[in-house]
């Protein structure tokens, strides 16, 4: 297949400890339901997903993009996987790691430009299951948001303390937004006006 949309998860385990080794015996021992077991990948993984990255921000790749990975039902057949170590819901994880944050946009901008896979195709696996995954902690556009280009940057620092903000951008569909500290994540981004 040729992915046209990519497809954001967190593992919903502790951030510490999934390691992609963990998630593969986990996968390959799994009863997927009525006795269906994943096929190994091409490139030897039971993971169900085509990327993963662990708590250190390491990205271990473990199924080639062509192949059709079992991550979101149906929309397994054109839908790139990428899986976060960690549970980002209340009472668990807080937040990815930094080095996974910064590891997620290096590969979403990578995917994006060779499939020419828009941001507004990058989505929470939430958006097509009833499930919280990526983790109700990051919004359902905090993944796309990774790669959207913001341009005019307002560095003025009378703005930026007067807004209390680290960063101010005006994103390409003209809406202002306030940044406080370098990684965009949920509640720390608002949009104060259009
Ligand atoms: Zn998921």
């Amino acid at each position: 297949m040729i992915p046209k949309n990519i497809i954001v998860h967190h593992t919903a385990s502790a951030r510490d400890t999934t390691t992609v080794q963990a998630v593969d015996r986990y996968h390959r021992d799994k009863d997927w339901g009525g006795g269906a077991r994943i096929p190994k990948s091409s490139l030897g993984w039971y993971v169900a997903y085509h990327y993963f990255i662990e708590v250190t921000g390491a990205v271990t790749q473990c199924a080639d993009d062509s192949e059709i990975r079992w991550h979101a039902a149906e929309r397994n057949i054109d839908s790139l996987g990428i899986c976060l170590a960690g549970w980002f819901d209340d009472g668990h994880d807080t937040l990815p790691t930094p080095a996974q944050v910064k590891s997620l946009t290096e590969l979403l901008k990578f995917k994006s430009k060779q499939y020419s896979i828009p941001a507004s195709q990058i989505y929470p696996h939430r958006k097509f299951a009833n499930k919280t995954c990526y983790g109700l902690h990051m919004g359902d556009d905090w993944a796309a948001n990774l790669i959207r280009t913001p341009y005019n940057q307002i560095t003025d620092p009378k703005f930026l303390k007067r807004y209390k903000a680290d960063q101010i951008v005006k994103l390409p569909d003209g809406k202002i937004v306030l940044k406080k500290g370098v990684v965009p994540i949920a509640g720390t981004t608002k949009v104060i006006y259009q």
